[in-house]
């Protein structure tokens, strides 16, 4: 009995290590985990997908952004529509959804004519950690940590990264705080961060057409303003294409994901990336905060079974996304690159 046993237990071990990495991240990524992927990414896929290092966390750890487009090497006129995940370090989910995408793209470039006209016609940039220093914080020390891992003295630790952007930064103290031992405190200053500067600088070197940051969870699509109730120039249009995305992501498992704008449908905050890069430039910026598969035992905790699934049902609007930013652009030309970069007085 024994001897018949054994080797179905360590077949079924052996398979389950197989599908899911051992270590306490399971199958979610660490840092270096993540870094070793998408540097494989750009190694299998070397003409669609390049890594850039667009700059250092606190800690020194690289912040990476992966572009996925044809021609990668060079900057040519196309939409660009920038990912981005792990703002807050226990979202561990928010780093897959992203990174996923690009895998996504990358290895069905050459067999699925939808995302090859998506990899020609556009350029996809996905941050997919913004905060590595949190997100090994709570793989090593405490689960539940939120902010960066800024030294604020007094023993205290930690800037919220998505409350340091610098529009309406520190307008009011809802949703976000100047007590540096809060899990929203907004640091000493807008982009006082170098995670939120190394976002910024790279917003500003581009032209992108669309951004969504994903968070987790409360299974719902947020759009600017979230520092005040008044709805934008715009919110027409924020609204219609939050519709558009909520109704693909429920189309794939049933899901519903409510919309609205940030100060209505979730609470008021500021200094988040959305409501920034919104005033700079006007574009769709959403926040996706994902599902917990399982609300009841769920919430940061999606089981690494869930990843597959929430990406899988957020495709379809990220795609929807993607092919908007291709259907309204209005190619700008270099001129109006040159000026761009001489307002921003980038090189
Ligand atoms: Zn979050």
């Amino acid at each position: 009995m024994k001897a018949k046993i054994a080797p179905l237990i360590l077949l079924t071990l052996l398979l389950s290590a197989a599908a899911y990495p051992q270590g306490i991240n399971g199958a979610y990524h660490s840092y270096l985990e993540l870094e070793a992927d998408m540097f494989a990414l750009q190694h299998r896929y070397p003409d669609i997908v390049k890594v850039f290092d667009i700059g250092d966390s606190l800690e020194k750890r690289n912040l990476y952004a992966m572009k996925i487009s044809d021609n990668v090497l060079v900057e040519e006129d196309e939409p660009e529509v920038l990912f981005l995940g792990c703002h807050h370090a226990r979202e561990w989910i928010s780093v897959e959804v992203p990174f996923l995408m690009g895998k996504y793209l990358a290895e069905n470039y050459a067999a699925d004519p939808a995302v090859r006209r998506f990899v020609d016609q556009s350029e996809i940039w996905i941050v997919p950690l913004v905060n590595p220093d949190g997100l090994e914080y709570t793989i090593h020390g405490y689960r539940l940590w939120r902010k960066n891992r800024r030294d604020n003295g007094g023993g205290d630790y930690g800037v919220d990264l998505n409350r340091n952007y610098g529009y309406k930064w520190g307008v009011d103290n809802l949703g976000s705080s100047a007590n540096p031992a809060s899990e929203v405190y907004r640091g000493s200053a807008p982009f006082s961060e170098p995670e939120t500067r190394a976002v910024r600088d790279l917003y500003l070197k581009k032209n992108f057409q669309a951004l969504v940051s994903f968070h987790s969870y409360s299974q719902v699509i947020l759009y600017p303003w979230g520092y005040t109730k008044q709805p934008p120039d715009g919110a027409a249009t924020l609204k219609e294409i939050a519709a558009e995305m909520s109704a693909r992501i429920q189309a794939v498992n049933g899901r519903l994901y409510e919309y609205g704008q940030s100060g209505d449908a979730l609470y008021l905050t500021n200094g988040d990336v959305t409501d920034w890069a919104f005033a700079m430039s006007g574009i769709p910026a959403y926040t996706i905060e994902l599902t917990p598969i399982d609300w009841a035992s769920g919430g940061f905790f999606n089981r690494q079974e869930d990843i597959d699934p929430i990406f899988e049902e957020n495709l379809p609007a990220m795609a929807y996304l993607i092919d908007r930013a291709i259907r309204d652009y209005r190619p700008i030309g270099p001129a109006a690159y040159d000026l761009k970069k001489r307002l921003f007085k980038r090189d």
